[in-house]
């Protein structure tokens, strides 16, 4: 605890909550990697993690340094870097994150590098663009890909993945169902260069709710973690997982054309508004 008065609660047990909520809709086999990029979501990816690190099978960071603060903070579970940098190749390794190798020039790159570092089997991961086109490896790019990852003995591929566009919308169901079997095409295909099998996924917390039968080896929960479903119904089953407090400094009360704040950005204008106003500041006061 310090000694602010402002301070964001992050509840432990809501996220076991919430994580065994998603767990339950899956089959038993399938691993869950919780997403816990850009600080968690907008409060401390480190303290999420560590309330949920034996809990998960992996965890997702967007940047490298993100899955260094989790090593630093003793978190041995394995970690997913969706966003890898070609110059933060020396902090994934030696913190063992594991790339998601998006293009065929981060491939290369890190192909050169886990040689130059005389690396053996290190795991990464190939995310493919099935329709979302923001990061991934298109279809066409597989033989290329895949013939030169397999004349390496410096990298082990650990997980094929993609990414939904738009799993949250039953009105895009066509297609999102156009997505899963571009996907399992896509697995298909690269299996057929290597003698392992690697894991494979696709599902976003929205896709676990609509599309469970494409959870493949793993699911990646971000949102759902934290308390937020699709919908009402959905996000009546989870926890809260986050509570802000604070206290009220200093309440005033204001007249009808008198101004609150600089360059008088708010002016009273009536009663019923004032009051409304402070109804606001009281609301935020009870959370207390
Ligand atoms: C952010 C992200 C997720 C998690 O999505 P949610 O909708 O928050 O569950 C999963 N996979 C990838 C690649 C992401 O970037």
């Amino acid at each position: 605890m310090n000694n602010h008065v402002t301070v964001l609660e992050i509840d432990g047990k809501a996220l076991e909550h919430n994580l065994h909520y998603f767990k339950n809709k899956l089959h038993q086999k399938t691993k869950v990697l919780a997403v816990v990029k850009a600080f968690g979501y907008g409060s401390d990816g480190v303290q999420v993690a560590s309330f949920l690190s034996d809990k998960v099978n992996y965890f997702a960071v967007a940047y490298a340094h993100e899955g260094e603060a989790l090593r630093v903070a003793d978190i041995s579970t394995p970690i997913l870097v969706l966003h890898p940098q070609i110059q933060n190749f020396d902090q994934i390794v030696s913190n063992q994150l594991e790339p998601s190798i998006y293009n065929l020039k981060t491939l290369t790159a890190f192909l050169a590098y886990a040689k130059d570092k005389e690396l053996i089997t290190y795991p990464i991961h190939l995310k493919f663009n099935t329709g979302l086109n923001r990061l991934g490896i298109s279809k066409e790019e597989i033989p290329s890909i895949m013939g030169s990852i397999r004349k390496s003995k410096h990298v082990k591929i650990k997980s094929i993945l993609s990414h939904l566009a738009a799993s949250e919308d039953l009105n895009e169901q066509d297609f999102t169902l156009y997505q899963i079997n571009n996907f399992k095409q896509i697995i298909h295909e690269v299996f057929g260069y290597l003698n392992y099998t690697p894991m494979a996924h696709l599902l976003n917390t929205s896709g676990v709710i609509n599309y469970p039968e494409a959870q493949f080896d793993m699911v990646r929960i971000g949102i759902g973690l934290y308390g937020f479903g699709n919908d009402k119904t959905e996000t009546s089953h989870l926890k809260n997982s986050h509570i802000l407090k604070s206290t009220i400094s200093q309440t005033h009360f204001v007249k009808k054309g008198e101004t609150v704040g600089y360059n008088r950005a708010f002016v009273a204008k009536k009663i019923q508004k004032l009051q409304r106003f402070l109804l606001v500041m009281q609301m935020a006061c009870q959370e207390n």
